[in-house]
């Protein structure tokens, strides 16, 4: 199996934010898998990304949804012209040939998917393929990270403690403000003072999560907003569609946070 299409071929762009760096190739060194914790659009997709491509190894990333099924992690027969076939899924094909696989959003899974996991999350290091009857031991480079968004979870989407016991952590946050207008001024094409500028309304925007707002505006958000108006949309407009429209719909906190936006600009 050639997983080439899996391989990150430029360096990801990555801020670091702490000794993550560090900490992940440790976890690495001895195959941990890991959880990432933190607010949505903070930088653990990128961190990944950026961590396969400085340990060379091929990175096999899954959304997960409430939808997803076992199969749709480990595999199934389908049916072609020469009859019934067994096809990996992207887990088994990350098992078997040695990528990381990242599950974004594990959380979302239902519980029968999450216990997929579990046999390849101990000492054990496999994979039963039940439908298959066979047993897949984990390529010596094959390692598990998942995310997922304490912030917002429901107690019965919250990860189970049978599930968490078998990873270690890392947690991460917003980059601090200057750091994050350096992504933001990097990533959008913007300038560093705008950059910073909107990173200040992010920051307004968070402290509101007190107030009733589920989640504060993220950096992704920050990002979109700063292409607009490289663009050339007007700025209020551009954090308004990219920013301060999408996270709430309740017209109270609308107005507070158009509030902010006419201050800022
Ligand atoms: P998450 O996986 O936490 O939802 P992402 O990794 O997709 O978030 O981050 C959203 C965007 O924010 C990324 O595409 C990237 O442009 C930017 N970003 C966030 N944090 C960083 C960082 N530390 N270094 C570089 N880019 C970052």
């Amino acid at each position: 199996m050639d997983l080439t299409p899996y391989r990150l071929t430029a360096e990801p762009y990555y801020h670091p934010t702490g000794h993550e760096i560090a900490l992940y190739e440790h976890a690495y060194a001895h195959r941990l898998p890991l959880v990432l914790k933190g607010p949505t659009g903070c930088g653990k997709t990128r961190f990944v990304e950026y961590m396969a491509w400085r340990l060379g190894k091929p990175l096999i990333t899954l959304a997960c949804n409430e939808d997803m099924t076992a199969a749709d992690l480990v595999g199934r027969y389908l049916l072609d012209a020469e009859g019934t076939r067994w096809h990996d899924g992207p887990l088994t094909t990350a098992v078997r040939h040695g990528a990381i696989c990242y599950l974004d959003e594990v959380v979302e899974a239902r519980q029968d998917t999450t216990v997929v996991i579990h046999p390849l999350t101990d000492s054990r290091r496999i994979l039963p393929l039940d439908k298959k009857g066979e047993i897949v031991a984990a390529h010596p480079d094959f390692q598990l990270v998942v995310s997922y968004n304490p912030g917002y979870q429901s107690h019965s989407k919250s990860l189970k403690q049978s599930t968490r016991q078998r990873f270690a952590a890392l947690e991460f946050d917003y980059p601090a403000a200057e750091a994050e207008a350096d992504i933001v001024a990097h990533e959008a094409g913007i300038e560093r003072a705008l950059a910073a500028r909107l990173v200040d309304i992010a920051h307004q925007s968070r402290r509101l999560r007190e107030r009733g707002l589920d989640e504060g505006i993220s950096t992704r958000m920050l990002i979109y907003a700063g292409v607009l108006i490289r663009d050339g949309l007007p700025p209020v407009d551009s954090c308004r569609m990219a920013m301060t429209a999408p996270i709430t719909d309740d017209p109270d906190m609308q107005r507070a946070l158009g509030a902010l936006l006419e201050s800022a600009f």
